[in-house]
């Protein structure tokens, strides 16, 4: 009898946007007259922007003609691609990236989920709490996080990295006298999901020494970058001295120029990330050999187009919108009382629930008095307790709506 992998058995349902479905349905069928405004997941609505649009016609008739056909493109992604990234995302802000330490995916999502594969099943994870989810599963899925307790909400193998109002949700580095096990790996997402929090460069820098000194390497995930708007956020772990020996970073295009839909993103791993003498680069450049074929060459090369001075431009407008509406949601709803964290750096808002509600309380009262939808932020780990998140990928209009009816509550 074939033994499946009862790891995958561990994991608890995913329950999160199930539940929100049904609530939202039930609330529709009660309600069919009140429009409904969905703050909630965290997924584009701007259309692509004309410079990509162009782009992808030209890739297009590309394929169509016998002499400019492509067929699988080379695994690590075109040169034309990671010229870009190479010059653009990290040359220009004084980082050293090789075109070789590239490697373009289909997305940050599997790239975040693949990336535990290089390590040991005896490796300590270290995510922060709230987190993205992905990083968690995908250590489950391999056995790396112990069990789950449906109680607290906790799985008994990971070490959690509390992100709290105190600390501004950017976790400490653990002290040398203090309790905390020493990771192995550490999963980083600044500007966060689902906090909108950033870190400091210098407070970077403590990680990346911290790693440094203990022998971990930090997966540093950065798919929010392009929605810093303040001085002094570290866009790329890279800005940190000494980052190549301990850090992995995942980009992707999915918020930066909307391609939710298209598909793509690159992982970064330096030539000196050497562990037991092993270079990771190279275990990642053979697992990217062996389980993925490249991403399409249109999309590529509408990848591309996203670095042309027209689609910075018109990509920049699309971010300044979404963050236009961030600060229309964190205004209002500041001016209001309520506790607003986020919003500056990142497309995401997260909000005390007032009065002391639980997470789905206030969801359930945010939905049923004003029609308003978000995510609980007690679905994204025990320390989001006590919290709500609200995106601003919405149109303005519905930004504005959704504060006018929530101040009315
Ligand atoms: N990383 C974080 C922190 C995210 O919030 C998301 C998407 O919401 C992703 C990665 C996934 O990105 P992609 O669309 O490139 O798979």
């Amino acid at each position: 009898m074939l033994e499946i992998n009862e790891n995958y058995l561990r994991l608890p349902g995913s329950y999160l946007f199930s539940t929100i479905a049904e609530k939202v349905a039930a609330y529709q069928a009660a309600n069919p007259g009140r429009g409904l405004i969905r703050l909630g997941i965290g997924d584009v609505t701007r259309p692509l922007a004309p410079a990509i649009i162009e782009a992808l016609h030209a890739a297009v008739a590309e394929m169509g003609d016998p002499a400019s056909f492509r067929g699988y493109p080379p695994d690590q992604g075109f040169t034309f691609l990671r010229r870009a990234i190479v010059e653009q995302d990290f040359a220009a802000r004084g980082c050293d990236i090789a075109l070789d330490e590239v490697f373009v995916s289909d997305g940050a999502k599997s790239d975040s989920a693949n990336i535990q594969e290089l390590f040991g099943l005896g490796a300590r994870i270290a995510v922060c709490d709230p987190v993205y989810p992905v990083y968690i599963d995908s250590n489950a899925m391999a056995g790396r996080a112990g069990t789950y307790n449906a109680d607290t909400g906790v799985w008994s193998g990971l070490i959690y990295l509390p992100c709290t109002r105190d600390n501004g949700f950017a976790p400490e580095v653990p002290a040398a006298s203090s309790a905390t096990e020493t990771p192995d790996v550490i999963y980083l997402c600044f500007p966060n999901n689902p906090t909108g929090a950033t870190v400091t460069l210098p407070a970077l820098q403590e990680w990346v020494d911290y790693a440094n000194r203990v022998g971990a390497v930090i997966v540093f995930d950065a798919a929010y970058e392009a929605f810093i708007t303040e001085e002094g956020i570290p866009r790329s772990i890279y800005e940190c001295d000494g980052a190549r020996t301990c850090a992995i970073e995942l980009r992707s295009f999915s918020k930066t120029a909307g391609f939710t839909g298209l598909r793509l993103a690159y992982t970064v791993v330096p030539r000196e990330l050497v562990r037991g003498g092993v270079s990771l680069r190279d275990m990642w450049a053979r697992r990217h050999g062996t389980k993925f074929n490249g991403a399409p060459y249109v999309v590529q090369r509408a990848g591309e187009a996203v670095y042309s001075p027209a689609g910075r431009a018109q990509t920049g407008e699309q971010i300044a919108y979404y963050m236009n509406n961030a600060r229309v949601i964190r205004d209002g709803l500041s001016s209001a009382g309520y506790e607003v964290y986020g919003g500056v750096n990142a497309p995401y808002i997260w909000l005390g629930t007032p009065g002391g509600a639980t997470s789905w309380g206030f969801f359930d009262r945010l939905l049923e008095s004003a029609g308003v939808v978000g995510t609980p932020g007690a679905g994204f780990g025990p320390q989001g307790e006590g919290y709500l998140r609200l995106t601003a990928f919405g149109g303005l209009e519905d930004a504005v709506e959704a504060v006018a009816r929530i101040r009315e509550m």
